[in-house]
């Protein structure tokens, strides 16, 4: 029995990873669940999968969940330290890191030093403190598992190949709903279709930034890290269709690449049961799903968040946290309808050249780098 913790439990791969769970009650245990304010969702979960302990966002909402919960057997906690408790629940094997952005940085350093193998769907993490992160699973002797479709892909490939071997990855991008717009219409999309991903379902924030492409930007950075890769070993090719889900290019020209019709549970499947697999009863096979894969170059004038990735690579330090921050700012006040569309980016860009680069950087000085971003990006908007 494996037991489980999971960090964001009522967003999209939280329910995802519930659901999987609930398919093999004989292989996990859920020990601990942390979400934000949906009490009536997460009141439901506990009462289902009877963890020792939950937390909420916001101290105040402790008496609902409580009364809710109806059960003295399970602890109740709220905030960063909440979710840094059931983070590092001395009982949990692995930890499902998927909470939204910035916020899962604290909990999820938590794990790590409690010593917990992470399933890491929280890209933003590795975006703020990748050096950080990974230095300190590699001292406590963490496994990472990456959640997200394409580093998943890109894990199951290199765990049957060399990794010395390796030349090159490819990370898939479907290219997001504003594809084929012109340029020129592009300020005038709405949120909500800015919401309609044509391949993928996914939580709010993580669909916009797909629509900007700022998703990809995290997951060359993300990838950098979980694969301890040179910049010039990154690249994305657009593919709409969502099938391949990114490829690895060996120093003998093959390429090997991983697909599917588009469903997170199966890498969400894999991260849990890492190293063996689960009979998920998929059965995609068919030609007729796998017809027509189409793959071309990002255009980076149309999306230039590519670029920035790279930017923030090659100056390091603080600046991806700084990016990460200022986006989050700007994707929100996109969802408030308090900027157009291409604000996003054009604050992000702001934001970052504004930014005073500090190359050494601890957990103290990449909060206060957040801080900065998110206000100096409030006063980009604003003024
Ligand atoms: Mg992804």
């Amino acid at each position: 029995m494996k037991n489980i913790s999971i960090l964001g439990s009522t967003g999209s791969i939280g329910t995802q990873t519930l659901e999987v769970i609930s398919y093999f009650p004989d292989k996990f245990k859920v020990v601990g669940l942390s979400a934000g304010n949906n009490i009536d969702l997460l009141a439901k979960q506990a009462t289902q999968f009877r963890p020792d302990m939950v937390s909420i966002k916001s101290e105040s909402n402790i008496g609902e969940l409580k009364s809710k919960l109806n059960d003295d057997n399970i602890d109740i906690f709220f905030g960063e330290q909440g979710a840094s408790n059931v983070a590092s629940h001395p009982d949990a094997d692995l930890v499902v890191s998927a909470m939204v952005g910035a916020s899962g940085l604290k909990p999820t350093i938590a794990a790590i030093k409690a010593g917990k193998d992470i399933a890491l769907a929280n890209k933003e993490t590795l975006v703020m403190a990748g050096k950080l992160i990974t230095e300190e699973a590699k001292n406590r002797d963490v496994n990472i598992i990456p959640v997200d479709s394409e580093h998943n892909a890109i894990y199951q490939i290199i765990k049957i190949s060399d990794k010395k071997h390796l030349k090159r990855i490819i990370l898939t991008a479907s290219g997001g709903p504003f594809l084929n717009t012109p340029a020129q219409e592009m300020n005038n999309i709405s949120v909500a279709s800015a919401l309609n991903h044509p391949t993928w379902k996914m939580g709010k924030k993580i669909t916009i930034d797909s629509a900007t492409l700022m998703n990809k930007c995290f997951e060359i950075i993300e990838a950098k890290w979980l694969f301890d890769l040179r910049d010039d070993m990154i690249s994305v090719w657009i593919h709409p269709q969502s099938i391949i889900h990114s490829m690895v290019e060996f120093i003998d020209g093959s390429i090997i690449s991983q697909m599917g019709l588009p469903d997170m549970k199966i890498p969400i499947s894999y991260s849990l049961n890492y190293p063996d697999r689960l009979n998920l009863g998929i059965d995609n096979a068919s030609p007729s799903n796998f017809t027509n894969l189409e793959f071309k170059e990002v255009d980076t004038a149309k999306f230039p968040s590519i670029n920035y990735a790279f930017y923030a690579l090659k100056e390091s330090g603080t600046l991806p946290a700084v990016m990460n921050a200022a986006n989050e700012v700007a994707v929100l006040e996109f969802l408030e309808g308090n900027i157009g569309f291409t604000k996003i980016l054009d604050t992000v860009k702001k934001v970052m050249d504004l930014h005073d680069n500090s190359i050494e950087y601890n957990y103290n000085t990449i909060i206060d780098s957040d801080l900065w971003a998110r206000n100096k990006a409030k006063e980009v908007i604003y003024n």
